[in-house]
């Protein structure tokens, strides 16, 4: 049987060819998805089944069975009853539809269920293959719709998938792209028949509309620190490349750099460490004791989990507290991480406004995450409203010298995170634990409170937590006392 043309893979073939004839002829090159990736379409499961609710009365086409579930969807058709999952079949196309509901005597309305918050192109590439295919299968299309995530949305009790999703009508949208579909679809089916993989440069559709899994292979060529490093250089990469230099060292002199690019290119060629004395002892002074260094860990569900707050909303489940009296005192570390299913964040607001005292500079690395977070928590608790007042005008962002470029190290690339600054800074580094990211943290507690995860998961992904948030602020006051030391 020659090789079908999913919904899945015409879009892969429409970002890149090779990426498309890799999938069908050579799957064991594409990396397995990460745990970021998996988390995402998880997500879009959860929000899928929500969105059934939509229509009620709908049925439910099983779908673990290829060829049962078109053979089903068959059948089902003549009910002209809201079918979930259905497959439709023609030729060597081939798509599976969140929603195809039935208006008036013979006609269908396709909705199509994101996980996002809004239109994007990809979607309408996603629906125009499906009604293509259903209108080949001999089905008639009246309206697209996309299905999408209300941001605005709050939760209050049951859920209301009504107000959860916004449904827009995206038929012109799809209307516009269609012309070029035959042609389309007969190139990629040219494609994935070839015996032969199709060349491919590098280029935007490696990132774009999502990072293709082959990049490490496609872009393993390129040297350690090149043109691709260069800080909020997404203008001058491709071109760079382009003309054949590759490397951030071999940027010729008379094109124009900005200063933090200039300084990239000089630590890269010298393997110095760029430090700017002056500009780091201003920021230290504006340091006051005791220093309160703060992190929260969140996670941020599509479907709200609590009353008074929104789909994405990042809800703090966890924080590390260290604190540091006068200089040179012994750190003292509080922390706090969530227990049991019910809303952590009145105990949060309580254990901050005991610890974080009235006075001192809260410390936090890219504090804007954290500010956002405490706004948030107080908008559902107003009574802490004039104590975050209070709290905000105290916040110093330990982002600020590395974002600056007042420190830079090769080794940090293109990035001024924690994780690339510690290690440059200090040579300690998160290496060797359980948990290594914010996003890991919040798909790691999602699990052991949400999923079925033993008792043994549970504490282990606990320990693996408190270590991972402890680490976040210890590593500030060990970021905080090596630019202490550089600026002398
Ligand atoms: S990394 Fe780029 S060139 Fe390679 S398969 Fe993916 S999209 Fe195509």
């Amino acid at each position: 049987m020659a090789p079908l043309l999913s919904k899945s893979k015409y879009l892969t073939g429409l970002q890149c060819p090779k990426y498309l004839w890799t999938q069908i002829h050579e799957p064991e090159r594409i990396p397995e998805p990460d745990a970021v990736t998996q988390y995402i379409f998880d997500q879009g499961h959860v929000v899928g089944e929500y969105a059934k609710k939509l229509f009620p009365g709908g049925i439910d086409i099983p779908h673990d069975g290829f060829m049962d579930n078109i053979a089903t969807t068959k059948k089902l058709l003549a009910e002209r009853k809201p079918l979930f999952e259905a497959g439709i079949l023609y030729g060597n196309i081939y798509s599976r539809l969140d929603i195809l509901n039935p208006v008036g005597q013979d006609e269908w309305d396709i909705i199509e269920i994101k996980s996002g918050t809004s239109v994007k192109e990809v979607y309408i590439d996603d629906v125009s293959f499906q009604k293509f295919c259903c209108e080949k299968a001999g089905l008639k299309i009246r309206t697209c719709k996309l299905g999408f995530i209300n941001k605005q949305y709050v939760k209050n009790g049951e859920i209301d998938p009504r107000e959860l999703f916004i449904l827009e009508d995206v038929s012109t949208q799809v209307e516009e792209i269609s012309g070029g579909m035959e042609d389309r679809v007969s190139d990629l089916l040219e494609v994935i028949s070839n015996k032969a993989c199709p060349e491919m440069t590098i280029g935007q559709h490696c990132l774009a509309p999502y990072e293709c899994p082959l990049r490490a292979e496609c872009w393993g060529f390129l040297p350690e620190n090149s043109v691709f490093d260069l800080r909020g250089g997404k203008t001058k990469q491709f071109p760079l490349y382009e003309q054949g230099i590759l490397s951030i060292k071999d940027i010729p002199d008379d094109i124009p750099l900005s200063r933090q690019q200039q300084i990239q290119k000089e630590c890269v060629m010298t393997g110095n460490v760029h430090v700017e004395k002056e500009e780091i002892r201003q920021f230290l002074n504006k340091l006051e004791y005791p220093l309160y260094y703060l992190d929260f860990e969140t996670v941020g569900p599509a479907i709200p989990i609590y009353d008074g707050t929104r789909p994405y909303q990042d809800m703090p489940f966890q924080f590390s507290l260290h604190v540091v009296e006068t200089d040179g005192s012994e750190p003292v570390h509080h922390s706090f991480l969530a227990e049991g299913i019910e809303d952590p964040s009145p105990q949060i607001l309580r254990d901050l406004q005991r610890l974080l005292g009235s006075e001192g500079s809260i410390i936090a690395y890219n504090s804007g995450f954290e500010e956002g977070v405490l706004n948030e928590l107080v908008e559902a608790f107003p009574e802490y409203m004039s104590w975050l007042g209070g709290i905000l005008t105290r916040v110093v962002d330990l982002l600020f010298p590395f974002t600056n470029f007042h420190y830079y190290s090769a080794s940090q690339k293109d990035t001024a995170s924690l994780k690339k600054v510690l290690p440059a800074v200090t040579g300690r580094d998160y290496e060797e634990m359980g948990i290594g990211a914010g996003m890991d943290a919040s798909i790691a507690y999602g699990r052991i409170m949400y999923g079925n995860a033993t008792e043994d998961e549970i504490a282990k992904v606990r320990a693996d937590l408190l270590k991972y948030c402890k680490l976040d602020t210890e590593g500030m006051i060990w970021v905080v006392d090596k630019l202490k030391e550089l600026s002398d």
